[in-house]
């Protein structure tokens, strides 16, 4: 439907996981925490020359954890854009591949936390900063994200400010055609 490689769905479903199950499992108090978590990694980690600070905090899963404990983790990530001509690097992509180089194979949610700026592509005027063009096509091909995966986009400055959606309600909210 949104151009998904067959064998990632295949990859997907063998993981036999129900991202609303997890999800659910997790207070209402988890989710303020993996906010706030968004939102100081953006603070103190983004490195940005306009000044822009984005921060991504994911729960993460690992069905093969050696430990309970660890079968959930949270990982983070802030973006870095060192110069206009520097290649962008989103909260999103470190912390997704902060939690892949652990060994953790599903994201269950992620919470981003950034001021608010018009889409770049889409041009959607939103409450909260959505994940970039580039962050929600590699959406479709990382393995790690399943359409259902939550997220929750912050305010920074204003914790009443927030959205909640699935993967692929974003998609469907933002018509992304790549130049
Ligand atoms: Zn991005």
């Amino acid at each position: 439907m949104y151009g998904i490689n067959p064998q990632i769905v295949e990859y997907r479903r063998k993981l036999g996981l129900n991202i609303g199950e997890h999800w659910q499992m997790m207070t209402a108090g988890f989710v303020w925490f993996l906010a706030d978590q968004a939102r100081i990694v953006a603070l103190q980690s983004s490195l940005s020359y306009r000044v822009f600070p984005v921060g991504c905090a994911l729960l993460a899963f690992n069905p093969d954890a050696f430990h309970y404990e660890q079968v959930h983790k949270v990982f983070r990530g802030a973006n870095m854009k060192i110069g206009k001509s520097n290649p962008k690097i989103c909260a999103e992509q470190v912390a997704i591949n902060a939690a892949r180089s652990e060994g953790y194979k599903l994201i269950v949610g992620m919470a981003i936390a950034a001021n608010v700026q018009p889409d770049d592509k889409s041009g959607l005027v939103s409450k909260t900063l959505h994940p970039c063009c580039d962050c929600r096509e590699s959406f479709k091909i990382l393995p790690e994200i399943r359409p259902d995966m939550r997220i929750i986009s912050v305010h920074l400055e204003d914790d009443g400010i927030f959205e909640e959606y699935s993967v692929e309600e974003l998609w469907a909210m933002h018509d992304c055609i790549k130049n």
